[in-house]
């Protein structure tokens, strides 16, 4: 027997996909694959301007970059297609016919400008706007005037004027509002395009949306939504609205606030993995303190029950902390093909002919320190690097004269190029030895070394980088480091 969980996101198709969508595009597919159920995308374009497929495209592929995969809809097909709203006009038609035939929805006449009017003079005399029903209020003969002169009109849906309108949350309990609060609202615009809440019910309807997960700043919408589907006769779905997202001043969440954008956390290097896991905590809670979660891990554990009613608080340290968990857990070659694209686009390496095995050598150095992604050009350059040219103050060692930095240095040249086997043990023992016939500590002498063949004062262990470098690189840099600084000296 088919289960009849059917929950869907429908997203507004902005070329971007935004951190609070992309939470809820989760919740709905954890709940869709833990009930084994069906989860169903749609594309809710009809309020927008001009959606193009590019702008489609855009918010897709950051669906698919979290591996939150569709079961039915856009692109997918099903029976419930189309699944574009703006491909699916003469569906709304119908239900808009009806509700003109049994008084349910009327004509309006109100030009913008008049509307303007009464909504300046409700904001002066601070109250709330409702629209005065000043078309459903027409005598006969001026309405039949109005319908011959061919003057643009919307449709308005006949809000109820008494009672309440309640459902029940699964996240926030009873919600009520009185239903005098209700406005007349608009349907289908002068252009003929229905308008988001009329569009959404008869959607959710025919497509048999068995829970409407969605954010909190949708409630007002809820309740707006309901009268419109008991008019046209449906059953309601199940409803669970989701935690507002905040920054942690407790504003909203929005576009001063940093990157919102899930395609931006994908260009500053985070991993799908660590995203999905911050985005699944953000107003939930596993019960106990898990706090990294797989995909898998988490169709397993989530719940609705578990979805606080509380504003989430968005703490980006906790994204920071979860990428660096996640790209230390995986495996070398994993982490260098997810590298490969932040080094070729930095030009740090050139994406076709690079030596794998030497990246992958590379980058398993840096795997305890790397942070994001797109660090990695940053910490790894100078493994690719024709010459690192460190600066001649930074070749002296702590405590030490110039020129016996310098000798320290050539003696070190000396003795590695002497090595029969370029490996950790052998370099290490070669440098200690060193220290200790100069009678230096080996700090003082690993730093100028470590400086001369990376250019840098940070690096992975020393050892293991040379190792990585090969002795051919090390060598030549320790040369032109010898050079740089002798040089500094003779000047
Ligand atoms: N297109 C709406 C949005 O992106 C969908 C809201 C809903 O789930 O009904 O917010």
């Amino acid at each position: 027997m088919g289960n009849s969980v059917r929950v869907r996101i429908a997203p507004s198709p902005t070329g971007n996909l935004h951190v609070g969508n992309a939470r809820t595009a989760l919740y709905n597919y954890l709940f869709a694959r833990q009930t084994g159920g069906t989860y169903i995308l749609r594309i809710d374009d009809t309020d927008a301007k001009r959606s193009s497929d590019e702008d489609i495209e855009g918010v897709l592929y950051s669906f698919r970059w979290m591996g939150l995969d569709w079961d039915e809809g856009y692109e997918a097909g099903g029976d419930c297609g189309p699944y574009r709203q703006s491909e699916r006009l003469s569906l709304y038609q119908a239900h808009v016919e009806e509700l003109l035939a049994n008084g349910h929805a009327y004509r309006c006449w109100c030009t913008p400008a008049e509307l303007d009017v009464l909504r300046k003079r409700a904001q002066q005399e601070r109250r709330p706007f409702r629209y005065p029903q000043t078309c459903l209020l027409l005598a006969a003969a001026e309405r039949a005037a109005r319908e011959r002169s061919g003057a643009p009109y919307v449709i308005r849906f006949l809000s109820p004027r008494e009672g309440t309108v309640d459902f029940l949350d699964l996240v926030r309990g009873n919600m009520r509002v009185d239903a005098a609060e209700l406005d007349d609202l608009v349907i289908v615009r002068a252009d003929g395009m229905p308008t988001y809440n009329f569009a959404s019910v008869i959607d959710d309807s025919q497509m048999r949306i068995s829970h409407v997960i969605r954010g909190a700043d949708h409630l007002y919408n809820t309740h707006r939504q309901i009268p419109i589907a008991f008019a046209l006769g449906f059953d309601l779905p199940a409803y669970a609205h989701l935690p507002l997202l905040t920054n942690p001043d407790r504003t909203k969440l929005g576009k001063r606030s940093g990157a919102v954008l899930v395609g931006d956390y994908a260009k500053q290097g985070y991993l799908p993995e660590a995203v999905v896991n911050f985005l699944a905590l953000l107003g939930w809670n596993p019960g106990d303190t898990q706090e990294v979660f797989s995909l898998e891990e988490l169709v397993a554990a989530f719940s609705l029950e578990r979805v606080n009613r509380a504003n989430a608080v968005f703490e980006l340290q906790k994204l920071v902390w979860l990428n660096g968990v996640y790209i230390r857990s995986l495996t070398v070659p994993d982490l260098t093909e997810r590298s490969v694209p932040f080094l070729a686009e930095a030009g740090v390496i050139a994406a076709e002919n690079v030596d794998r095995t030497y990246l992958q050598d590379a980058i398993g150095l840096e795997q305890e320190r790397l942070k994001n992604l797109a660090e990695a050009p940053s910490v790894l350059d100078f493994f690719f690097a024709d010459d690192v040219t460190p600066e001649p103050k930074l070749l002296v060692a702590k405590k030490q004269t110039p020129a016996d930095s310098l000798s320290a240095l050539q003696r070190v040249h000396e003795q590695l190029a002497l090595l029969a086997s370029w490996d950790h043990e052998p370099i290490e023992a070669c440098l200690r030895g060193l220290a200790a016939e100069l009678g230096w500590k080996a700090g003082q002498l690993f730093m100028p070394i470590r400086v001369a063949i990376t250019g840098k004062t940070a690096t992975p262990p020393l050892f293991e980088t040379m190792v990585v470098l090969g002795s051919e690189r090390t060598l030549t840099r320790l040369a032109a480091a010898i050079d740089a600084l002798a040089a500094d000296i003779a000047e």
